[in-house]
């Protein structure tokens, strides 16, 4: 299976169809799988992060979420076909598990979040089991702060759930950390973190309108709504200066 490397980051070379194809392959041959979706930003952060880049490696599939990367792809010659972004996935893999009467898990978002977004999938999919959902404010190592853990309930309300697939909404690292720590000991086949999608799923936060989708451009109409994220985006700019640097001087 392909992957490329950007800033020593491994990314599979997949498109859509392909993502979705090895994910439900894993599902139906009832193989634990662990999707992460990074972005630019994200690839910065594991360059950083020892932690965040062994989570990475370890995953089943990594896929370019994110305009950045499939700029980036090209600069270094190795070019992904198109980005494929955590909510897209996540949204086909719905759309599976609508067809084929599978059951999700959803996790994440404050106190109501995973809840209404369950309605909505459910409305949406009816065919769907939402086998359980619960707000991501607990305590747990997943935080990074050692101390008393909340965690172990949460784990035991999701392997007694037994879903095909958990949704994992704790925000970039925290839920890597939480998939990565905890798959194997907990019930379900395939988990994904899908990082702000719940707020999306239960309608709390709207998703740009499809021109800045297709333009790649989802970030402005981010920015646009919540300024406050424009430290966060010069990891873009950042990003690209690195990838251009490192073509240079290979390492
Ligand atoms: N979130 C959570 N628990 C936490 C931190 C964040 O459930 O301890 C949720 C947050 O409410 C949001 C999602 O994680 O629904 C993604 O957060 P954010 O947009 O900050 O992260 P990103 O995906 O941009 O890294």
């Amino acid at each position: 299976m392909e992957k490329i490397q950007i800033l020593g980051v491994p990314i599979d070379k997949v498109d859509m169809k392909e993502a979705l194809n090895r994910a439900t392959n894993a599902i139906e041959s009832n193989r634990k799988y662990f999707i992460v979706t990074p972005n630019s930003e994200i690839v910065v952060e594991a360059n950083k992060n020892e932690e965040l880049l062994n989570i990475i490696k370890d995953a089943d599939l990594v896929v370019p979420d994110g305009i950045g990367l499939v700029i980036g792809s090209k600069i270094i010659g190795k070019p992904l076909s198109e980005r494929v972004t955590g909510i897209d996935l996540m949204e086909q893999l719905l759309k599976y598990a609508n067809k084929n009467f599978k059951s999700i898990y959803l996790i994440g978002g404050k106190e109501g979040i995973a809840f209404d977004a369950g309605i909505n999938i459910k409305k949406k999919y009816p065919n769907i089991t939402v086998a359980g959902t619960h707000h991501g404010y607990f305590s747990g190592i997943h935080t990074g702060k050692p101390g008393h853990s909340e965690e172990e309930e949460v784990i035991e309300h999701i392997t007694h759930a037994d879903a095909d697939m958990v949704f994992v909404a704790l925000g970039a690292l925290k839920q890597e950390r939480f998939i990565s720590t905890y798959m194997n000991r907990i019930n379900g086949r395939l988990f994904m973190g899908v990082g702000g999608s719940l707020d999306v799923y239960s309608g709390a936060v709207k998703r740009a309108p499809k021109v800045y989708q297709n333009l790649g451009i989802e970030w402005l109409y981010r920015l646009i709504k919540e300024p406050f994220r424009i430290k966060r985006m010069m990891s873009l700019p950042v990003f690209l200066i690195n990838v251009l640097i490192k073509k240079e001087r290979p390492m």
